[in-house]
């Protein structure tokens, strides 16, 4: 840690996003406010559940997309807003990777991600924020998740899952990977 970062400290207290209780940005009853998804949606804009991948998203090449929370309600907005632009607060990406591991533990049926490597889509504004949004996360959950160093199989990681996912399964089923799933924070 930077001198600048423990002064920071001293002098900037943190306050929770969702009610403004002194500690961190994000407390731990707010933190549990937010819904984790128990079950998985297929990639379709009217996503059905049940299956990965239904007879119209079949042809995708992601082979499933896996995102903790729906991007709704006031507080997971302002989450994903303070994490994503100013004021970005860097250290939301500790419940944010936390969503991610809630999701994973409800699951009935997880996907095995120790046969997956995990990389993230590189965030554009990194300058700006001071650090990659997508990264940041991928750094926190790789170990819990017990990711693979190599593997024919991958994860890509992006905050909100967007179609840049499914341009970047393409270019890893054209490299020669078998399995390429999605795992996000947010979905719209
Ligand atoms: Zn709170
Ligand atoms: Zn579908």
């Amino acid at each position: 840690m930077n001198i600048s970062k423990i002064i920071e400290n001293i002098f900037f207290p943190r306050f929770c996003v969702g009610c403004n209780k002194e500690g961190s940005f994000l407390c731990e009853d707010c933190f549990f406010l937010i819904e984790a998804m128990e079950k998985t949606y297929c990639l379709c804009e009217n996503p059905k559940t049940g299956v990965l991948k239904c007879k119209k998203c079949r042809l995708q090449s992601l082979d499933a997309l896996y995102f903790a929370s729906p991007l709704k309600g006031v507080l997971a907005k302002d989450i994903f807003k303070k994490y994503t632009k100013e004021p970005f607060l860097k250290d939301l990406s500790y419940p944010l990777s936390g969503l991610v591991l809630r999701h994973f533990l409800s699951l009935k049926k997880a996907p095995e991600t120790e046969n997956f490597r995990i990389k993230h889509l590189p965030f554009k504004k990194k300058k700006v924020a001071g650090y990659d949004i997508n990264k940041e996360i991928v750094k926190k959950i790789k170990e819990p998740l017990h990711c693979a160093k190599r593997s024919h199989n991958i994860i890509i990681f992006s905050l909100l899952y967007t179609s840049k996912m499914e341009k970047a399964a393409k270019k890893m089923k054209e490299k020669g990977y078998q399995k390429v799933i999605g795992v996000s924070v947010f979905r719209k």
